[in-house]
């Protein structure tokens, strides 16, 4: 018997950044474009479909748009949208103060200004700082992104998107499959854009979606893109006849989907109801032990809200600059690897609005003052649930340890 009869710290060994593996019927559907040989989205045969065509037909129905369109990633569906929606160099364009680099990068890459707007302690968009950002700027647009899958109290932002006449994008790149009063999250603006990069919910290493109802946008967005004059050729396209006025005025982006992540994807699609699930039950089982600590501040989720937890965020709000770097290192020291939006250089992320040199400085102290103290976790499916109330009780142990008495 040893006679040390102390517990070791409960210690966590999984890998956050291990993906699953792509389904066996998404590695199949990717040989077989291989082995034709017809990579791009317009290289069929005659009287074939295609899989980006089949892809795009199949994520309209599946979000109940009208149109889809795929894209090589995220931030140029953003970018292509945020023209097909009118802006112009100099105009400018409302966002959130805490969000990723693609989000103000594809503004500025169209030329636009962006106008950030704080953040509330739920991470969601502050609607007062929106409507009062709106009427002092006079902007038109708001590029609204559902950070962190933190779906915005749709119904006040809709209420300022319709009294200041603003042209809604959303931006659900952590939300795909997220509802809003079972209306789903990218169905509330004029455009909807997602990603299908590794870390989001369906994985093609990059790729990206951009959803919507209106025929012309949907027109303007496909030439963007560089269809050529291939436009009839897609599966959830507009009519012909809505083409009249884009296909010679909106200049080409080469932003293609190509055949191959459409293969992989379309498999992925099938299992994203059911991968919804498994990663609410992992935000559950971490969410559960660090709601019973007082040290901890999580962000309530609203009723209204049916979420995609494929990360979790809280925050420590007692905890200054040198106990967020203590606490990191305490989690790493076992196996938990945890992100903090608070450090003065980026670090492995880019979602501080400090570090967007290419803006103008705004303030936004009630943004900084939650950033200050606030972590996020990835909670990859290949963890289990029993991994995620390891994890929990790590970081419950910790923060417990590290936090002044109350
Ligand atoms: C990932 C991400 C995007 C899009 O990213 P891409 O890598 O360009 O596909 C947009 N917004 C947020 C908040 C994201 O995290």
């Amino acid at each position: 018997m040893p006679d040390d009869t102390r517990e070791l710290p409960l210690a966590f060994h999984g890998s956050f950044t291990q993906q699953e593996p792509l389904p066996e019927a998404a590695i199949e559907a990717v040989a077989n474009v291989m082995r034709s040989g017809r990579l791009h989205r317009y290289n069929l045969a005659q009287g074939e479909e295609g899989p980006v065509s089949e892809l795009e037909r199949a994520y309209a129905s599946w979000q109940g748009t009208e149109y889809c369109l795929a894209v090589t990633s995220g931030g140029q569906a953003m970018q292509i949208a945020l023209r097909a929606c009118g802006v112009k160099p100099g105009d400018k364009i409302l966002t959130n103060a805490f969000t990723l680099a693609p989000v103000p990068g594809a503004i500025e890459a169209v030329g636009g200004q962006s106008i950030l707007v704080e953040i509330n302690n739920e991470l969601r968009l502050d609607v007062d700082d929106l409507a009062e950002k709106a009427r002092q700027s006079g902007a038109r647009y708001l590029l609204l992104s559902h950070m962190r899958g933190h779906l915005c109290d749709m119904d006040s932002v809709m209420r300022v998107v319709e009294s200041a006449g603003l042209t809604l994008i959303e931006d659900c790149a952590h939300t795909m499959g997220a509802k809003w009063s079972g209306k789903r999250s990218g169905n509330f603006g004029h455009a909807a854009c997602f990603s299908t990069q590794t870390y989001k919910h369906m994985n093609s290493g990059e790729g990206g979606f951009l959803t919507t109802d209106d025929p012309e946008l949907a027109a303007r967005a496909t030439i963007l893109s560089g269809s050529y004059m291939l436009y009839a050729r897609h599966g959830a396209g507009p009519d012909e006849k809505e083409f009249a006025d884009a296909r010679l005025n909106m200049p080409n982006c080469s932003a293609r989907m190509d055949a191959v992540r459409a293969a992989m994807l379309l498999p992925q699609l099938d299992e994203l109801d059911a991968n919804i699930d498994r990663w609410n039950a992992r935000y559950d089982a971490v969410s559960q032990v660090l709601a019973e600590e007082s040290q901890i501040a999580m962000p309530s989720r609203p009723h209204q809200e049916s979420m995609v937890g494929s990360s979790i965020q809280f925050r420590l709000p007692w905890a200054n600059k040198v106990d967020c770097e203590t606490f990191l290192a305490r989690a790493a020291d076992r196996g938990v690897e945890v992100k903090w939006f608070g450090r003065t250089e980026p670090h492995g992320f880019t979602s501080s609005h400090h570090s967007w040199e290419y803006i103008p400085a705004q303030p936004l102290p009630k943004t900084d003052a939650i950033m200050s103290t606030l972590f996020d976790m990835r909670l990859p499916l290949t963890f289990s649930v029993e991994d995620c109330v390891v994890i929990g009780r790590i970081l419950a142990e910790i923060s417990r340890d590290m936090a002044p008495a109350p």
